[in-house]
């Protein structure tokens, strides 16, 4: 599943994108993963203007699409609070 729009996906459909950390510690070799959608198409996925490969749609949402949007761009902005850290 998708960390940043939550859309499950078969396998092939995520991925796990590494980034190093910012300044010494990812100098050091630091890293922090998410998992995304391999075709970043997140924005796509919430809008459901893109279905992914699974035999079942996308879950159904109690959220507004704006909720949701707005769910993704907070989970955008945890990841790279995780990577600015400290
Ligand atoms: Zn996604």
């Amino acid at each position: 599943m998708c960390q940043v729009c939550l859309t499950a996906h078969a396998s092939s459909g995520v991925t796990l994108l590494v980034a190093p950390l910012a300044g010494s510690r990812g100098r050091e070799g630091n890293t922090v993963g998410i998992y995304l959608c391999a075709d970043l198409a997140c924005s796509l996925y919430v809008r459901g203007r893109r279905q992914p490969k699974l035999r079942h749609r996308r879950h159904e949402e109690s959220l507004t699409l704006d909720e949701q949007v707005a769910r993704l761009t907070g989970n955008l902005d945890a990841f790279l609070d995780r990577v600015t850290a400290g």
